[in-house]
């Protein structure tokens, strides 16, 4: 059997339609979804068809306060005929995000931990209060909600978890050391989960996101903010957490309609003494410091056995010279 189209310009919509990516029947829980790059995922996910859990603390910038500004998102979505419900809850309770997205849709397929507070110090004035309240936020709070999804992503062997990370974790940042830590933990959460959730079909993944928000709105100079736009970054999101997605344990960094991988890299090295009988000194470390760091035949490990299993080499060389 075939099916004649009138026109080659209908069987290109129709192929069109096909190839496009659709989250129907998928339940997304984003946390801190009541506003900047949450809103703009929760808005892109329920416009393919995906049944939304908006999550938000509705909390200050600084993580003070709460209020309900869930419930304006999940107007939007259903004004325009999307699918969506609010909670209100801390990311702390996360169990209690996923049991909302399990009460009202009956399963969860991806998870956006999303939700972030700043409290910039310089490290000379950071409170243990700013630190903690920080940590607990990104990295707690992220941990718990994923926590809580883990068991329903490995019993139906399927899961999209993004973690978000930071420039400033990836690079450092003046008066953000509680911050930037925080990020970075999530970058280790996420390489370890990628591969505790390979063999279940789970992906996890790390978005490093430049967007103009509320977070950002008295850093970015005003043009440059202005086209920091969070829906410029929500398409990747979504094609990360899309079934057709296979990337697992990456970290994407994304801003402007723009988008790109990272990963650490290792230098050669240098070995620094001549047999396994010799001992080494600080000073043999000095000399050879420039070959120690030189970057220019730099790599990736691809896993932790890549990486330890390249000392066995270490030790073959240092056997074979007595
Ligand atoms: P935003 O302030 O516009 O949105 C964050 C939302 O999270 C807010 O609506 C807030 O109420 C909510 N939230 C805060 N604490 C919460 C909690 N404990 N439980 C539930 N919800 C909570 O900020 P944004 O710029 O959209 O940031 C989103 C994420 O992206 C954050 O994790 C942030 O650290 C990260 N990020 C943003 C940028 C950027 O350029 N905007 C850069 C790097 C990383």
């Amino acid at each position: 059997m075939f099916i004649q189209f009138k026109s080659v310009s209908k069987l290109n919509q129709l192929l069109t339609t096909m190839s496009k990516l659709r989250f129907d029947e998928r339940v997304v829980v984003v946390t801190g979804a009541g506003a900047g790059l949450g809103k703009a995922y929760a808005l892109l996910f329920a416009s393919k068809g995906a049944k939304v859990v908006v999550n938000d603390l509705g909390s200050s910038r600084h993580g003070d306060g709460a209020s309900r500004v869930a419930d304006t998102v999940v107007s939007e979505i259903k004004s325009q005929g999307g699918q969506a419900v609010a909670n209100y809850d801390n990311v702390l309770d996360g169990d209690k995000i996923i049991k909302t997205a399990i009460d009202n849709f009956g399963r969860i397929d991806v998870l956006v931990n999303n939700a972030g507070i700043l409290r910039d110090k310089s490290f000379a004035r950071m409170s243990e209060d700013d630190w903690d309240i920080i940590q607990n936020v990104h990295v707690k709070g992220a941990m718990r909600a994923t926590k809580a999804a883990w068991p329903y992503f490995k019993q139906q062997k399927y899961g999209k978890i993004i973690f978000t990370s930071s420039n400033s974790g990836l690079y450092g940042n003046f008066g953000q050391a509680n911050y930037s830590s925080a990020k970075m933990a999530l970058v280790g959460l996420a390489n370890t989960l990628a591969i505790e959730g390979q063999s279940s079909g789970i992906n996890t993944n790390v978005i490093v996101p430049t967007a103009g928000s509320r977070l950002t709105e008295d850093i970015v100079p005003p043009d440059f903010y202005n086209q920091l736009k969070p829906e410029l970054i929500a398409p990747v999101v979504a094609w990360l957490c899309h079934e057709d997605c296979t990337e697992n344990g990456s970290i994407i960094e994304s801003a402007l309609g723009w988008a790109g991988k990272c990963h650490l890299i290792r230098s050669n090295g240098s070995i620094l003494r001549k047999s396994l009988q010799d001992s080494l000194t600080p000073e043999t470390v000095r000399d050879n410091w420039s070959q120690v760091t030189d970057m220019s035949t730099a790599k990736r490990c691809e896993s932790i056995a890549e990486a330890t299993g390249e000392l066995m080499n270490v030790i073959e060389q240092l056997s074979s010279s007595k």
